[in-house]
């Protein structure tokens, strides 16, 4: 009723909404008007509704139809692999997310029958069409996008087994071949004279450019060490300023404004590169409230599951460098398009990586094709615990700087004695 009132004045006033909307004729409405002036500057332009989301896979090194015949779950000693099969006989093979052991029913009931059937070449919708079909929107979230994420890359294996084109070239092309990197820590509950051991440790052990540790209690204001987060914040700066680009990381613990500001201006006396989740992570609100305040660049983004949330925070300022996680945002293709709208804003945008399921090989893929991943990446170490090589350019970790994945799918071979020791995980 009230929204057809005011599309009634806009209409005798002759303009468009738009046109409306960035004139200053606002004074001249009702409050309630005002309310949906206000509003509606969060609300999706004609063109996001109607234009398609970008597209990554190159058709052009697909002629005939790859058609998915199979994809299948295997677990062995706490890995999980997809396998993807296509009707001509070509295999992918992909290392799912660790968490897979409390989400698989959701891929071999849900997921894998979604993409069998399915043209491979068309993946770029396939990760849409998985989400609207059967109203599977309702599951969103990380049990819902890290199965869609595992069978993504599987196909793209599988994609790359018939190109023989590495998931870089297939996913628009390979820029760079070294990756920069920086090294994650996580020592909360150790005190600062003895985080920033570790952290030194961790800088000096792949003598990394960029380093990222840990303020606040995760979740909550309060350090587990008390005092831990002010006195860490200029230790690190001293010990590693001259030598590192700093990242800070608060994991949502500042649910106060004002003192997530203030931590901020701290960062930023001491001349830190970012400032990650500095209130909880879902308090978009606070989070935009925060970077309005301050100058150091807000890193966000690695709890987020949905589009158009992530849309709407680098479009309103809420974040300057998005993180989505590639496993939990559901893979590379939805993860990129996060790169386009934070490319739209001149922002980069820098994956969150999971430790696990080789999660620095998908960050690797991420980074070699995008053109704003930042200057570095999340690395967290490697995963040796099951037998694997690269088929590309050798795997090396030099400077802080590691090799992208070059072969063909995502650039990894598993064993195969391992793979057929391997136990199938069937439908329930
Ligand atoms: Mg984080």
């Amino acid at each position: 009723m009230y929204g057809f009132i005011f599309l009634q004045k806009l209409n005798s006033l002759n303009m468009d909404r738009r046109t409306f909307l960035a004139g200053g004729t606002a004074s001249a409405l009702s409050p309630l008007a005002l309310k949906a002036v206000n509003t509606s500057s969060s609300h999706p332009r004609e063109e996001d509704i109607t234009a398609p989301p970008a597209r990554f896979i190159q058709q052009r090194y697909f002629r005939q139809p790859v058609i998915i015949e199979s994809m299948d779950l295997f677990h062995h000693d706490g890995s999980w692999f997809v396998r993807a099969r296509s009707k001509d006989g070509a295999e992918g093979w992909a290392i799912a997310h660790n968490n897979m052991r409390n989400y698989y029913p959701i891929f071999t009931n849900i997921i894998a029958p979604n993409f069998v059937g399915r043209d491979a070449r068309e993946l770029d919708q396939l990760v849409d069409d998985v989400y609207l079909v059967d109203a599977n929107y309702k599951l969103q979230g990380q049990p819902f996008w890290v199965p869609v994420a595992s069978a993504e890359f599987a196909v793209l294996d599988l994609l790359g087994a018939i190109s023989g084109k590495a998931a870089g070239d297939i996913l628009g092309g390979i820029r760079r071949r070294e990756i920069p990197l920086y090294i994650a820590n996580n020592h909360r509950n150790h005190d600062p004279e003895d985080s920033l051991r570790r952290i030194v440790a961790s800088v000096d052990k792949i003598d990394a450019q960029a380093v990222k540790f840990k303020l606040g209690g995760r979740m909550k204001v309060v350090d587990q060490i008390p005092g831990r987060t002010k006195a860490l914040i200029s230790m690190v700066a001293e010990a590693l300023g001259s030598r590192c680009t700093l990242y800070a990381d608060a994991n949502s613990s500042y649910v106060d404004v004002d003192y997530a500001i203030h931590i901020g201006k701290l960062l930023e006396k001491h001349g830190f590169a970012f400032y990650e989740e500095p209130c909880p992570f879902d308090y978009l609100e606070e989070t935009k409230r925060v970077a309005d305040a301050l100058d150091i660049p807000i890193a966000w983004g690695e709890q987020e599951s949905s589009q158009w949330r992530f849309q709407w925070m680098i479009r309103n300022g809420g974040v300057q460098v998005a993180q989505p996680d590639i496993f939990y945002f559901g893979g590379l293709i939805r993860s990129l398009r996060v790169a386009k709208w934070a490319e739209q804003q001149g922002l980069p945008a820098t994956p969150h990586i999971s430790g696990g399921g080789l999660g620095f090989l998908y960050m690797g893929i991420y980074a070699c094709c995008c053109p704003n991943p930042g200057a570095f990446q999340e690395y967290k170490g490697i995963n040796r615990h099951f037998p694997w090589e690269s088929t590309g350019q050798p795997f090396s970790i030099k400077n802080g700087v590691m090799t992208a994945p070059t072969g063909p799918g995502i650039g990894v071979r598993f064993d195969p004695d391992y793979l057929k020791s391997a136990k199938q995980v069937s439908a329930l």
